[in-house]
């Protein structure tokens, strides 16, 4: 299956490096391609240190640093940061309400988020949340002018049907894209996230190109990020 390049689409990850993990490739060539893409963040990852000394607010700003670098590499036309605490995202109807928003203001043809549906149970509670919150927003809540009616009667936004989702992290890939051209920079663009993982470790990208050689097992390319497709426009 092929889905052509929209032209625009929005990336909701629940730390900075999310999207780099899940997605980059596939960022990286439909920027080329002229797709307006933006990065939803719903924490700044301030948690994200095994240091019990680590100044938070600091490690914060470090990681929002390195989502913006990461970000640039790959074209990405912007990133918001919601600052929800690091650990402590649940699904709930403020934080639907949350990403309703950004569905409307930017109007994402395809939004990229978390599977949160995925049998790999070892996995971070907040992209589940993320995840699950994402396509609860996407619908119908983002279409529905008396979801969060606020935002059309204040803030000047309009309802919005996004086209479909691609979910990342998924155990049921039914969607792989061809990230061939664009595996160096997806790399390139990791490797803005010294605070997490050293890209110079090469066990580590031993694994990283490992998957994406796997995503692209049964097809015609050699490397591959893969997706559960979600069409919401039939
Ligand atoms: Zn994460």
């Amino acid at each position: 299956m092929n889905i052509e390049i929209p032209h625009s689409a929005l990336v909701v990850g629940a730390h900075p490096d999310d999207a780099e993990f899940g997605c980059a490739g596939t960022v990286a060539k439909w920027t080329r391609a002229g797709c307006e893409i933006h990065y939803l963040m719903l924490t700044s990852g301030d948690k994200g240190s095994e240091d019990p000394e680590a100044d938070l607010a600091e490690l914060r700003q470090i990681r929002e640093q390195e989502q913006l670098e990461a970000a640039k590499i790959l074209g990405v036309a912007g990133c918001t940061f919601l600052r929800l605490s690091d650990g402590e995202v649940v699904n709930n109807l403020e934080l639907r309400g949350l990403i309703v928003r950004e569905i409307r203001r930017f109007k994402p043809e395809v939004i990229f988020t978390w599977d949160p549906l995925t049998r790999l149970y070892r996995m971070h509670p907040d992209h589940r949340a993320c995840g699950q919150a994402t396509l609860d927003a996407a619908f119908p809540a983002a279409m529905m002018p008396h979801s969060y009616p606020e935002h059309l009667r204040k803030e000047g936004l309009s309802v919005h049907r996004t086209k479909r989702l691609l979910l990342f992290g998924t155990d049921d890939p039914d969607y792989v894209s061809d990230i061939s051209d664009t595996l160096e920079l997806k790399f390139e663009a990791m490797r803005k996230h010294p605070s997490q993982f050293s890209m110079d470790n090469p066990a580590f990208m031993e694994r990283m190109t490992k998957r994406a050689q796997d995503a692209a097992k049964e097809q015609s390319f050699e490397f591959g990020e893969s997706f559960k497709l979600v069409q919401l426009e039939m």
